[in-house]
């Protein structure tokens, strides 16, 4: 039998669950570094906490091998600024991100990441992943560095994001951990973290989790834990199998090491930023069709008959070559690149784009739908380089795209790629995904807030690290994850080398266990998570969307609860799998909370935050140009105003040099 639906035809029926369970079974886990989340932020924690001697687990919700955003592969790598072509600086990059965001995002974080990316990187291409041209395909090319092989993407001159053949890092770092003793228990969704005295705000001694097979419980007990969850794509989405899975996000993304350092008393700052969910699934497949963003950088656009959208440089001068667009121009620094966790980019680091008139232009009929993206027009070396060494390498694309239209027939010599036929607003960002006119305006998106760490990618509990993305504030893309898992990997296995042994609290482990078991003790009747699901995504796009005033906030807060006390304590799960969905969406309740109380928090509106409160409806007032660090102690939220550039006030050092030379531990 070869096919689900043979299966079912022949059988009338769905398969068993095919593991034994075991609720309730409890196993102990003792280790020195507990990863939680095994992305590759989490698998380089993992490594380089081994690398310093000490004893690392890792507890990863899908299987390592491939989980996470990164698991499909990566084709451009940013923040590898030391490189030895690279114009840019640590200290220009994190400027520009800095300033960019207007503070509103982690210099110290953005920092670590450029003094340490280009290193991290040289360390894959150790573990097995081509980062330079060592076939010299591309020979000659104006973004190669014919001495060291190297390719670059965005900024020819400036020479600071790398161009990597990316499709296997996943399984080359899997495979490294493996080799260096790193324990990886799979399929392992981590409920809790466990704490001393089993306190909020106490010391971090470890985390529980179930076994999404077997429903087997396990205890982690470790001296230090790194969180590197990723982000949170599901906060506001119903149907999240098709709306969250099918683009740049996965269902496992449910926000979960933020749900458990919330309720263990980690501090958060900007959860109350948010975006629209552009890079939902209710948009058109990333990647499959014509658009010049991205991996696709550079592309050339032309409408139905044939005639080329111009390309502009970002003072709106149209750009006369295809040699331009990757070039910054005269009064630009350098192109910074797209898909940092930068929202709006000051005009000297912003990407040359198509004219940035092309809705206008569209509407009043100059350009004629559907547009194409005709890869003909590039110069060859650019030509192969996107289609062939950038598709084929990207995440989602080596398979359902390089691989299908390839045996389809597809040639980008000649033949041309359409771009979704969309109102003209749809083509106001050059990916041409759809996402902006497709998604909802109340599905929003967490927009960049994440634990407020120090220099050392510490949080304000003992014993308690995080790294990646979207799971921090200040977080990047891929080779910023990468960087941050590192580092955070390191101070962890430092601490750990020192702490004191791990004591866990019995009451502590049964009530978790008790919360998670809840729903496979209750009546078929009840709810499943789908439902549970849905119903948080209602409240969190009614209560908690684009605009906010403090009632509806606080309604919101009420309704969580309510769903709390109500349909997910009587919610019933018919396995270990449907138990580990559920289970997340006790996080996404969390997370709820903690987005709306700090949303309550901030009572002025703020462009960069993305953050309108109909009830201060003053934008940007300077007194509010601050951060508000959220926790919870005794299950209260407690906030407190740090300034934005924090990381260098005491007792930190002025410069981010001095910190760090003072904090890295190299
Ligand atoms: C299609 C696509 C293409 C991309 N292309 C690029 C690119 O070219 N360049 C670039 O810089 N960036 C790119 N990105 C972004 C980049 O891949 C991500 O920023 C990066 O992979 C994030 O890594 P991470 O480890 O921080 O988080 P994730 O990859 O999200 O990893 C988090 C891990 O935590 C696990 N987890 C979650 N909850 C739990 C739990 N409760 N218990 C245990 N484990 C849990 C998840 O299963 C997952 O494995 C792309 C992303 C996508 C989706």
């Amino acid at each position: 039998m070869s096919t689900w639906h043979e299966y079912v035809q022949k059988t009338g029926k769905v398969p068993d669950w095919p593991y034994p369970v075991n609720y309730g079974k409890e196993h102990e886990v003792v280790t020195d570094v507990l990863i939680i989340g095994g992305g590759v932020a989490g698998l380089q924690a993992a490594i380089n906490a081994r690398k310093k001697g000490v004893k690392a687990a890792v507890a990863e919700r899908g299987h390592a091998k491939r989980s996470g955003a990164g698991g499909a592969g990566v084709d451009h790598w940013h923040g590898a600024v030391t490189n030895p072509c690279s114009k840019v600086t640590p200290e220009m990059y994190t400027t520009a991100c800095y300033d960019s965001m207007r503070g509103y995002t982690g210099g110290h974080v953005r920092y670590i990441i450029t003094k340490e990316g280009w290193d991290t990187l040289q360390e894959c291409e150790q573990m097995g992943i081509q980062i330079r041209d060592v076939n010299d395909e591309f020979k000659g090319a104006d973004f190669r560095d014919d001495e060291t092989r190297l390719m670059f993407a965005y900024d020819y001159k400036n020479r600071h994001i790398v161009r990597v053949w990316g499709y296997n890092i996943k399984p080359k770092l899997y495979e490294e951990a493996r080799r260096v003793g790193v324990d990886i228990y799979n399929r392992m969704m981590v409920t809790s973290l466990l704490t001393e005295g089993g306190n909020q705000g106490g010391r971090v001694v470890g985390a529980t989790g179930v076994d999404t097979h077997t429903g087997e419980f396990y205890v982690f007990r470790a001296k230090a834990t790194v969180i590197a969850t990723g982000g949170a794509g599901r906060l506001s989405l119903f149907a999240p199998e098709v709306t969250t899975s099918s683009s740049m996000s996965d269902m496992n993304s449910a926000g979960v090491g933020q749900a458990i350092g919330w309720n263990a008393g980690a501090e958060f700052v900007c959860m109350e930023a948010s975006g629209h969910n552009r890079l939902s699934g209710f948009g058109y497949s990333p990647y499959s069709m014509g658009g010049t963003h991205n991996t696709y950088h550079g592309t050339a656009i032309v409408d139905a008959d044939g005639k080329e959208v111009p390309w502009a440089d970002v003072f709106g001068r149209e750009l006369q070559s295809v040699q331009e667009r990757f070039l910054p121009s005269e009064g630009q620094d350098f192109i910074l690149g797209e898909g940092i966790g930068i929202g709006p980019y000051l005009r000297q680091y912003r990407s040359n784009d198509l004219s940035r008139d092309l809705v206008e232009r569209i509407s009043k009929g100059e350009f004629k739908l559907p547009l194409y993206a005709d890869l003909s027009l590039l110069p060859e070396s650019e030509r192969r380089c996107i289609w062939g060494m950038m598709v084929g390498n990207e995440g989602k694309t080596r398979i359902p795209i390089y691989d299908t239209y390839t045996r389809a027939g597809f040639d980008p010599d000649k033949d041309l790629m359409q771009a979704p036929v969309m109102p003209p607003e749809g083509y106001a960002h050059s990916n041409f995904w759809g996402a902006g006119i497709n998604t909802p305006p109340t599905a929003r998106s967490l927009g960049g807030g994440g634990f407020l760490l120090d220099w050392n990618l510490k949080t304000n509990l003992e014993g308690l690290y995080a790294a990646a993305g979207s799971t921090i504030f200040g977080g990047g893309c891929h080779g910023e994850s990468h960087t941050t898992g590192r580092y955070a990997g390191r101070h962890a296995a430092d601490y750990a080398k020192t702490a004191p042994e791990p004591k866990t609290n019995r009451n502590q482990i049964e009530a978790e266990k008790a919360r998670a078991y809840n729903a496979t003790r209750q009546s078929k009747k009840g709810n499943g998570w789908k439902e549970i699901n849905a119903a948080i995504a209602r409240v969190m796009r009614d209560y908690c969307g684009r605009h906010k005033n403090e009632l509806v906030l606080n309604l919101g807060l009420r309704l969580l609860n309510e769903l709390k006390t109500t349909e997910l304590a009587s919610a019933y799960a018919s396995n270990p799998h449907e138990l580990g969905r559920l289970l997340e969406c006790h996080a996404l309740i969390s997370l709820g909370e903690m987005v709306i109380k700090a949303s309550l928090e901030r009572k002025a509106s703020n462009s960069i935050l993305d953050f309108h409160r109909l009830d201060y409806p003053q934008m940007d007032p300077p007194e509010w140009n601050k951060l508000l660090p959220i926790r919870q102690e005794d299950n209260k939220a407690r906030v407190r105003e740090l300034p934005l550039d924090f990381h260098l006030k005491p007792p930190y050092a002025a410069s981010y040099e001095e910190n760090y030379q003072k904090y890295s531990g190299v």
